[in-house]
């Protein structure tokens, strides 16, 4: 998996592609990650890459030329690439596209935006897809960039240490995750489900799913309706359903 990224603050990303999962991913090249600084394509003096708008309005506008001469550098190895705008008016950024774009065989060049908005010519020539990562407005596409690649580096097969731990998890396997818990098994009058400590493999599973079911209904019940429930499953919620109705008598 190969990604770029093109941007007016490449600082931003150095601290967080230097925590363990990435730096282990990068060391046994399962990751590459190269990050462009937008300012190096400049001609001028001051390194300028915004104007202002035509047409006058608040804020600023990155110009076209900087984002063309450096996504044409980019491509000047001949890698198949696919583009990818930070946009809060793009598609919306879920596991099902974190999922696809893991097995994306082209390198992913992620272009951050900033200020107003960046030159729709941009847009037009270069991008091949914009993603956003929600309905709210950051300042600058970075995060958004770190979000994507962050949920994506994971599910490559061996970039965890722990192969298992992205299957059972919140969307991937279409509910949310189930409650998790480490020693001490009592704490502050807290305690562990006794389940979790029987050693009763079959009966930690079930508990499990149950609890990942339950939360599911009270949380995400739009999940259910998506996902596909075994018999086992139907059982599960048919019990849940039977407690929630004790409680509340
Ligand atoms: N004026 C733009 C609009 O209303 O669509 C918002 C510009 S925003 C302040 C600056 C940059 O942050 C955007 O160009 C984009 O790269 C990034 N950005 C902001 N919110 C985002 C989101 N929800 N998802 C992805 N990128 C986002």
């Amino acid at each position: 998996m190969r990604c770029e990224i093109i941007t007016i603050f490449p600082g931003i990303f150095e601290s967080y592609f230097s925590v363990k999962i990435f730096k282990r991913a990068i060391q046994k090249g399962i990751v590459d990650i190269k990050i462009h600084n937008l300012r190096d394509y400049t001609t001028d003096r001051h390194r300028t890459v915004d104007d202002y708008p035509y047409g006058g309005g608040p804020g600023m506008v990155l110009k076209p030329e900087p984002f063309f001469k450096a996504v044409k550098s980019v491509k000047a190895d001949g890698l198949e690439t696919c583009t990818i705008m930070m946009s809060p008016q793009g598609e919306r950024f879920d596991q099902e596209m974190a999922l696809a774009l893991s097995r994306e065989k082209r390198r992913l060049l992620f272009i951050c935006g900033r200020y107003e908005a960046v030159d729709e010519r941009v847009r037009d020539a270069l991008v091949d897809r914009e993603i956003s990562i929600g309905d709210y407005v950051l300042t600058g596409g970075e995060l958004p960039a770190l979000v994507i690649i962050d949920s994506i580096v994971r599910l490559i097969p061996e970039a965890l240490g722990d192969e298992h731990s992205v299957v059972e998890e919140s969307f991937s396997w279409g509910i949310l995750d189930y409650p998790h818990y480490t020693r001490p098994p009592e704490y502050e009058g807290y305690e562990v489900p006794e389940v979790l400590l029987s050693g009763n493999h079959g009966d930690v599973a079930r508990w499990r799913r149950k609890e990942a079911l339950r939360r599911t209904l009270k949380r995400r019940p739009d999940l259910l309706e998506k996902v596909s429930l075994t018999d086992e499953d139907h059982t599960l919620l048919f019990e849940i359903k039977e407690e929630q109705r004790n409680e509340s008598d």
